[in-house]
């Protein structure tokens, strides 16, 4: 990977005494490569957005970027990591030298101001990761018993993701479904990490991997949980699907709820394809069509 655009945000809710931050990695094609959803305990707002740069930072390292553009909405953030403003560094120096750490690593970076607007994605993943801590408290306290059903399978949980996408991909899949559409032959199709079509299917991120495992065929034990092989379409771009998979769960830690579906235009190598890609995404190729996952009505 040469050159990576990093946008991080922090959010901080101070009633409810949660904070979050979210970081993006594009490459420069504009193709998310991997994003992150954090949520942690409340510090100034200025700790949380140094929070997000060095994670960033951290996960632009990990991908091996060379040359890396990190963009913040923060103006102090900037000021103090580009800058070297000492205003307001007391507790956060600890961060500001982790960052500084980053920064003197061998590749290039720079740090950009942008407005607020323009960092809307990463500003949505930190309410995210704000949200969901704020589901979990909840969930503790009021949801233990529904939450040992669906475990025990006494109760019923269904989900259904409306499939829309270009060239008139769409479909609807339960545990099973059909897509219509497609080009005829195999086309990769996974559960992706966010429930996010903002950006169309591109703001989906990932293939969703909450065990940080390499990418893989569905039959496989190390694969990504979002690893669901590839589906057939046939000479009239029609695909039936019929999957039983126990790595996506409809609850639970790993629920897949609320992430998205992904028919891609190229068969999924399954890991195997020996492309620099193959262990990440299986080369699948573009994104044709998405969903978000959500709980099904029972009429
Ligand atoms: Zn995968």
């Amino acid at each position: 990977m040469n050159v990576c655009k990093v946008n991080c945000d922090a959010s901080v809710f101070e009633n409810e005494q949660l904070a979050g931050f979210g970081c993006i990695i594009r490459d420069s094609m504009g193709i998310w490569i991997q994003g992150c959803s954090v949520s942690i305990p409340l510090f100034s707002i200025l700790c949380c957005e140094l929070h997000a740069i060095w994670r960033g930072l951290v996960m632009a390292w990990d991908c091996e970027c060379k040359e890396v553009i990190c963009e913040t909405d923060n103006l102090d953030v900037f000021l103090l990591v580009s800058r070297g403003a000492t205003r307001m560094i007391r507790n956060d120096s600890d961060l500001l030298d982790k960052i500084k750490e980053m920064l003197q690593c061998n590749w290039t970076t720079t740090l950009v101001l942008i407005q607020r607007t323009a960092n809307r994605a990463a500003d949505l993943m930190a309410k995210t990761a704000v949200f969901n801590k704020q589901r979990l408290k909840q969930e503790n306290i009021s949801g233990s018993e529904r939450e040992r059903e669906m475990e025990t399978g006494k109760g019923t949980v269904k989900a259904v993701a409306l499939i829309v996408g270009d060239n008139n991909v769409k479909g609807t899949t339960h545990v099973s479904g059909r897509i219509t559409g497609l080009s005829p032959g195999l086309h990769g199709f996974h559960i992706h990490a966010l429930g996010d079509t903002t950006n169309g299917c591109n703001s989906t991120g990932p293939h969703f991997n909450p065990l940080n495992k390499h990418h893989g065929a569905p039959a496989d034990h190390h694969r990504h949980a979002g690893d669901l092989g590839n589906i057939l379409a046939g000479p009239d771009g029609v695909a039936e699907i019929s999957i039983t998979d126990s790595q996506i769960p409809l609850s639970g830690v790993h629920s897949i709820l609320g992430r998205a579906v992904v028919v891609h235009a190229d068969p999924d190598d399954l890991g195997r394809g020996g492309h620099e890609l193959s262990k990440t995404t299986g080369n699948a190729g573009a994104r044709v069509g998405c969903g978000i996952i959500g709980l099904q009505s029972s009429v």
